[in-house]
């Protein structure tokens, strides 16, 4: 279920070309970023990326629940800005994974309210 989600995404966002591994229930010490619900390493000129999404029951309590869907989207989302996404200054960085993240929040909305209208 969680590979088809990656290659749903994948092709929505035109990631075809993208050779991805997806580690699901990750462990908080196995993450490339601790704290994070989800991470990912890319190689951008071979197009390859590992992401990671932790286990739910390490997410704890936070003000937004675990959203497994949103999560991914959002690591893909970083794979396609990775040409403009250069870790070239803190605050450019900091700015770029906010604006994915309302951009992964937005399409995983739009994509379960088109589901809900097109199931009544
Ligand atoms: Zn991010």
């Amino acid at each position: 279920m969680s590979i088809d989600l990656l290659k749903e995404w994948q092709n929505r966002l035109c990631l075809q070309d993208w050779r991805i591994v997806m580690q699901e229930n990750c462990e908080p010490d196995d993450m490339f970023l601790p704290g994070c619900a989800g991470a990912t390493e890319w190689e951008e000129s071979i197009k390859t990326a590992v992401i990671q999404i932790i286990d739910p029951k390490f997410y704890g309590t936070r003000i937004l629940p675990f959203d497994f869907e949103k999560t991914l989207v959002h690591e893909l989302l970083h794979l396609k800005l990775s040409l403009v996404s250069d870790k070239v200054d803190d605050l450019q960085e900091r700015y770029m994974h906010q604006m994915i993240d309302d951009l992964a929040r937005a399409l995983v909305d739009a994509k379960r309210n088109y589901q809900k209208v097109t199931d009544e």
